[in-house]
This record gives C-alpha cells, sequence and structure tokens, in this order.
C-alpha cells in the first residue's frame, strides 16, 4: 500500500523530541531545517499517484495492491532498471541530490532476507520477525533509514571499561521486549519512519560484547529517543545565494536511546556476536547501488556548471577546457558503466534475488568516492575564481552596486549578469560552500568509512583469477597453493 505525502506528514508529526541550532523544534514538517526535504520525502509519496509519474514509482502485486518501486524485492535486472529510474526521476524533482530518502538504505532489509536461513540457524528465535519485517519493507511503505554508527568513545577500551553507553546495548529484558541504551548517527531519523538498528563496525570476536551484539526495527516514534542534530543548511542563508543547501539538505541526528523499549516483535538478532559479524558483512551487497547511483548525478551537476561557466566565457573552445572536461566525463562514465555492469552481470543471491555483479558494484562505490575531491576540484577550478567572490544577491539589489554588478557581470548578450550571478551561486553551492564539504564528507562517509569500501572490495574481488595467471605465467608449482596462509 502506498502512501500519501499528506499521511508522511501525519506520521512523523508526532511530538518527537528534536533539537537543532539551539532550540526544540515545535512542528517538524513546517521548521525551516526540516521543511524542505520533508517537502521532497512527501514528495516522492505523492508521485507514486500521481497520473504522470505513478508507472515510475509503483508496481502493482500479485495481490493487485500498489507498491512502491523502491522498496520492491529485487527478482530480475528489469527490477534495478526500474529503481535506477525511480531515483533518476526523484532527483528531477529535487533539482539536486538527495540519498537518504528511503529507496537508498531499504536494501539492508532485502540483505537480512538474504541470511534468513544463516540467522535462523544461529539463534532461530527471531525467524518470524525478519520474515514480517522484510514484508513490511516491501508492502507498508516505510521511510527506512540505517543505523549503525555509535559514538564508539575510546576504541583502545572495551566498552565495558568504559561508559558502557559508547556502543548502544541492551541493559534489560522486560515481557514485552528488550531496553536498550545508547546513541547512533542516524541521517533523516527525525523525519523518518523507521530505522534498521544494528552494530557498527566492531571487533566481535570478543564473545564479551554479546550485550551489545543486538539488531531491531527502531519505530522512530518510540518513547525515550531524542533527536539532536547538527545544524540545517536550510532557512540559514538567502536561497538565492544558497539554492542546493536551501533545496536539499538532509539533516544528520545523534539519535539518543535514553532506556528505549524494543518490542520482542522487533528483534532481529540478539546477544549474537556471529550474527551481528554476518549482518555487517552482507549489508550493502544492494544499498551500495542506489547510493553510488547518486554520484552520477552529482558528477552531472558538476560538468554542468562548468560547461555553463566555460561556455559563457568561449572558454569551451580551448582544448586545455576540453581535456578537463572530458575527465569529468570519465569520471561519470566509470561510475555508470561499474553500475550498468553490475546489473547486466548480476549474481543470484543465497536468498534467491537479483543481486548487481558485488565486485563491481563494490569498485564502483570505490572509484565514485575515492576520485570525487578531485573531481570537485577540476569542476571548482574551470568555474574559475569568481564563484567563491561574488556578492550575493542581496547587493546585485542595492542601487547603487546594481549598475556596475550588471556592468562586470554581463558577458554577452545572451548571458546578462542576472544569470551569470546565478551561475556563480549554484556553482558556489554545489562545490564551495559548507554545504558543499557537508556533501563531500556524506559522500565518503555516509554508508560507511572509505577503509571498509576498500574491505568490501577485497572481500568480493575474485582473486583466483589472477593468482592461477600467475601461477602459470610463471610455471609455480602445485606447492605454492598449499603453503599459501590465505
Ligand atoms: C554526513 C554523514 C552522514 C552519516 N549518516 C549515517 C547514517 O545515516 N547512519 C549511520 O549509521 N551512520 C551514518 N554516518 C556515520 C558514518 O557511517 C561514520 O562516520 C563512519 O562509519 C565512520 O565512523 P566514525 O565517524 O566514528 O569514524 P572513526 O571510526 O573514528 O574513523 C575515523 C577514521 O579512522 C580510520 N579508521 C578507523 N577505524 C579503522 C579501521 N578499523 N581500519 C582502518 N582505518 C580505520 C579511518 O581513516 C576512518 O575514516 C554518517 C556520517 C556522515 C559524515
Amino acid at each position: 500500500m502506498i502512501k500519501t505525502g499528506d499521511e508522511y506528514r501525519e506520521s512523523i508529526g508526532t511530538g518527537r523530541e528534536i533539537y537543532i541550532d539551539g532550540e526544540r523544534v515545535g512542528d517538524i514538517t513546517k521548521h525551516p531545517m526540516f521543511a524542505p526535504i520533508v517537502d521532497i520525502r512527501a514528495r516522492i509519496y505523492d508521485l507514486a499517484h500521481e497520473p504522470g509519474s505513478q508507472e515510475v514509482m509503483s508496481y502493482v502485486d500479485s495481490a493487485g495492491e500498489r507498491n512502491s518501486i523502491a522498496n520492491k524485492l529485487p527478482l530480475s535486472q528489469q527490477d534495478w532498471h526500474d529503481k535506477r529510474t525511480a531515483v533518476d526521476l526523484v532527483l528531477d524533482e529535487a533539482r539536486g541530490v538527495v540519498t537518504r530518502v528511503g529507496d537508498e538504505t531499504i536494501g539492508e532489509m532485502w540483505a537480512l532476507y538474504d541470511g534468513q536461513d544463516v540467522l535462523n540457524e544461529v539463534d532461530p528465535r527471531f525467524a518470524e520477525n525478519i520474515r514480517n519485517h522484510v514484508h513490511r519493507a516491501v508492502t507498508a511503505d516505510p521511510f527506512h533509514i540505517s543505523a549503525n554508527t555509535d559514538p564508539k568513545g575510546d576504541r583502545s577500551k572495551r566498552p565495558q571499561d568504559q561508559d558502557p553507553d559508547m556502543l548502544l546495548h541492551v541493559v534489560e529484558e522486560t515481557a514485552d521486549g528488550i531496553i536498550v541504551r545508547g546513541a547512533k548517527y542516524e541521517t533523516a531519523a527525525p523525519y523518518a519512519t523507521q530505522a534498521f538498528t544494528k552494530p557498527t563496525i566492531a571487533n566481535w570476536g570478543d564473545s564479551e560484547l554479546s550485550d551489545y551484539a543486538v539488531g531491531f526495527v527502531l519505530d522512530l516514534n518510540a518513547p525515550n529517543l531524542k533527536f539532536i542534530c547538527r545544524t540545517g543548511f536550510a532557512g540559514r542563508r538567502a536561497a538565492a545565494d544558497y539554492p542546493l543547501a536551501n533545496r536539499v539538505d538532509e539533516v544528520e541526528a545523534l539519535v539518543i536511546f535514553d532506556n528505549v523499549l524494543i518490542p520482542w516483535d522487533n528483534v532481529l538478532f540478539y546477544r549474537h556476536t556471529r550474527a551481528a559479524t554476518f549482518v555487517r558483512s552482507t549489508l550493502h551487497r544492494y544499498s551500495a547501488l542506489p547510493y553510488v547511483h547518486r554520484s552520477i548525478r552529482f558528477a552531472d551537476l558538476m560538468i554542468g556548471a562548468a560547461l555553463w561557466n566555460v561556455r559563457q566565457t568561449g572558454l569551451d573552445k580551448n582544448p586545455a577546457v576540453q581535456e578537463k572536461l572530458a575527465m569529468l566525463a570519465c569520471y561519470r562514465e566509470g561510475i555508470d558503466a561499474h553500475l550498468t555492469a553490475a546489473i547486466a552481470t548480476a549474481e543470484t543471491s543465497p536468498g534467491g534475488l537479483t543481486m548487481p555483479n558485488q565486485s563491481l558494484l563494490y569498485a564502483g562505490r570505490v572509484w565514485a568516492q575515492t576520485q570525487l575531491p578531485q573531481m570537485m576540484h577540476w569542476a571548482r577550478e574551470l568555474c574559475g575564481g569568481q564563484i567563491c567572490i561574488t556578492p550575493d544577491s542581496a547587493t546585485f539589489a542595492v542601487p547603487e552596486a546594481a549598475p556596475w554588478l550588471e556592468k562586470y557581470y554581463s558577458i554577452t548578450e545572451q548571458w546578462q549578469s542576472d544569470d551569470r550571478r546565478k551561475l556563480l551561486a549554484f556553482a558556489r553551492d554545489l562545490l564551495n560552500s559548507d554545504y558543499a564539504g557537508h556533501r563531500l564528507t556524506f559522500q565518503l562517509f555516509a554508508q560507511a568509512p572509505p577503509f571498509a569500501h576498500y574491505q568490501a572490495v577485497y572481500r568480493n574481488f575474485d582473486f583466483d583469477g589472477p593468482l592461477g595467471l600467475v601461477k602459470a605465467a610463471a610455471e609455480l608449482s602445485d606447492r605454492v597453493e598449499e603453503g599459501s596462509a590465505g
């Protein structure tokens, strides 16, 4: 069943305890730092109902119910093409990049679907809960997010040897469920429906950590949750000068679990380091694809901003400038190629789903993420220094300054000062502003830290091919395989 935008707004407007920018938030749907992103999420819900976009955003299942394409279990390559088309429509509507709006994190539930047998073997108590939640994720149209990262504290010490709340843990079992305590960093938590909450990357080899090896679906309306947010970028400065910050900022929160009851029905694994390790190792096998897909849109925005800039000054005829634009295009096409190939050579997952080729997908994530700082730098270079020295729109309106700005910011008959100012403001917000810096950090960290991206490649690349080639080419004996530590 697909929700409407209004139903979504109602579902989050429940008086959650949210703090931002030095104040407690009243109506989150109207607060200037939340309203733009809440509106985008509501719009995504409404797109699934509107005749012009319904078929892109939703489908009718075998029971005759209409559900969201984003939440559909991937059963074919076509499902992945459909999901990518739906994401593109969302990004077109947003006119910027939004990532954590649900479709990117729901894939964690499909990884859980794949892991049912293993988790069942580890601890059969929660098999039915997993089945129910996977089903709900497909049919209840939740705005589903991801909660992994604890504040962690001093990593040289075990959690038991410091304030134990540095990692989320169970403090009590009751007839109704478990009581958990701790905190997690979560993008979108103040305005989402539910979070798949599980341990962060940690040394799970130590069985004493079992109180910390817990995974559950968190209802973000649960009592005793507090959402302490970083200051939003929207509403701080004029939208004419910071168009992206005002339109597509996604707000992170430190979510405090001050003894939160998790009903038994929502518990997915409990007191099992093996289950925690397993869930972590397969977590992004689907969700990496929509995450990396966003990098293509970000690259397109960089290419567009850079090309408009060099075009208006006639620099696009210069071969050295063309070369830089081609480098940006190679970056963009490199990401697209990884994702397209990952779908074209998709594998069948342990649970029978269509899983993007893991080696190509994770290599694509590393390509997109490691090259991004350099690509932003080239785009910035092509835009020229004026992106950081141009006055704001208010100054363009001051009667004494306006004629001068009009004179010096008008280049040709086609490119008058107003359009040039707008383009420079857009490029600044994409590449130079505090929002732009935040976005770069988001791309590096929001799914996992960069070292974990490389570890995923290491775990999924087939090293047997190169080993076999060299063994044959160098005429190595079979003994080397017996002597291999790996
Ligand atoms: C904008 C943004 C949004 C986010 N959204 C979410 C979210 O929605 N949900 C969520 O759960 N988390 C989210 N995160 C958190 C993110 O997943 C973490 O930042 C990330 O896991 C790294 O953890 P940390 O910040 O505690 O860094 P640390 O663990 O302190 O690591 C810092 C650095 O130390 C080095 N390092 C640490 N450990 C190792 C190791 N074992 N091997 C090699 N190097 C190591 C690496 O260089 C690493 O980058 C978000 C983060 C950002 C910045």
